[in-house]
């Protein structure tokens, strides 16, 4: 059986000194420059509450539904826990934002051609036996890479010992299905941004294969990606839209993957 790969994030360890985003930078060769909130450049950003630090990045989902609806099959989800994303396959659909239930893959609004990026868990240092470059970079521990059983079990056992330190609670256990990514804390998770009211299981895999394999959904299919096809070849109107959307949504600083 494969053995299941993870991260722990402790927030109360985070120093803030952004060391993970650089080293993901450089791993994945994007631009330089600190950035706040996810992007097509940024893998990973920090978002900060009142002196606590949140590492925001793709959870992995245990059951992600951004392969699920993903109508050319750009992700590819590991046994080891990755999921992994080829952009030379990405037609730009965005079906895969708006079902990601973290709000994770980033437009490239700024390319000729854009697609979809995101953190790919350094699936590639992961196959040659090393750990992901923003968990070596960490200088304060608050990240750590390990296996995924192991991991949960010692997330529990430091909120066993200092209970009045932690809140009672590992986010990434349960929510949709469970994550690869796991954090603990000391501030309640819905004050620092996480949905918090997602559910346990996972989520119903609405798939662009389920769909495409209904007679009447082909055809509505058809039209609907030449539809994203057209509006994605107006990204400045979309963006504007998008922007407006995510704002009525509340989306903007308080739910989202920032
Ligand atoms: S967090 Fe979003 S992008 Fe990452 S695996 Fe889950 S559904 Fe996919
Ligand atoms: S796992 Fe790799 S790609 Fe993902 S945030 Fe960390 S360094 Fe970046
Ligand atoms: S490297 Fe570690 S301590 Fe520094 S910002 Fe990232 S998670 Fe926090």
């Amino acid at each position: 059986m494969t053995t299941k790969k993870a991260m722990l994030i402790d927030l109360t360890l985070c120093v803030g000194c952004n060391a993970c985003q650089e080293a993901c930078k450089t791993e994945n060769k994007l631009p330089e420059g600190e950035e706040h909130s996810l992007s097509a450049t940024a893998y990973t950003a920090l978002n900060e509450y009142d002196g606590t630090y949140v590492r925001r990045m793709c959870q992995h989902c245990v059951d992600p539904t951004c392969a699920s609806v993903c109508p050319v099959g750009a992700f590819d989800k590991l046994a080891s826990g990755p999921v992994l994303y080829d952009e030379s396959k990405c037609i730009g659909c965005r079906y895969c934002m708006q079902a990601c239930p973290f709000q994770v893959p980033r437009y490239q609004w700024s390319s000729t051609y854009p697609k979809v990026m995101k953190c790919k868990f350094c699936a590639d240092r992961q196959a040659k036996g090393l750990q992901p470059a923003c968990t070596e970079a960490c200088p304060s521990g608050a990240t750590k890479f390990g296996n995924r059983d192991d991991l949960v079990r010692e997330a529990y056992d430091r909120i066993k010992a200092e209970p009045e330190k932690y809140v009672n609670k590992v986010y990434g256990v349960d929510e949709v299905g469970g994550t690869s990514i796991l954090y603990i804390s000391s501030v309640p998770f819905e004050q620092l941004g996480f949905k918090t009211n997602l559910q346990s299981t996972a989520l119903p895999m609405l798939t662009w294969n389920v769909l495409s394999k209904i007679p009447n959904i082909v055809s509505v299919g058809g039209v609907m990606l030449y539809g994203i096809w057209w509006i994605t070849n107006r990204r400045k109107d979309v963006q504007k839209v998008e922007k407006e959307l995510l704002e009525k949504r509340g989306n903007g600083n308080h739910s989202s993957m920032n």
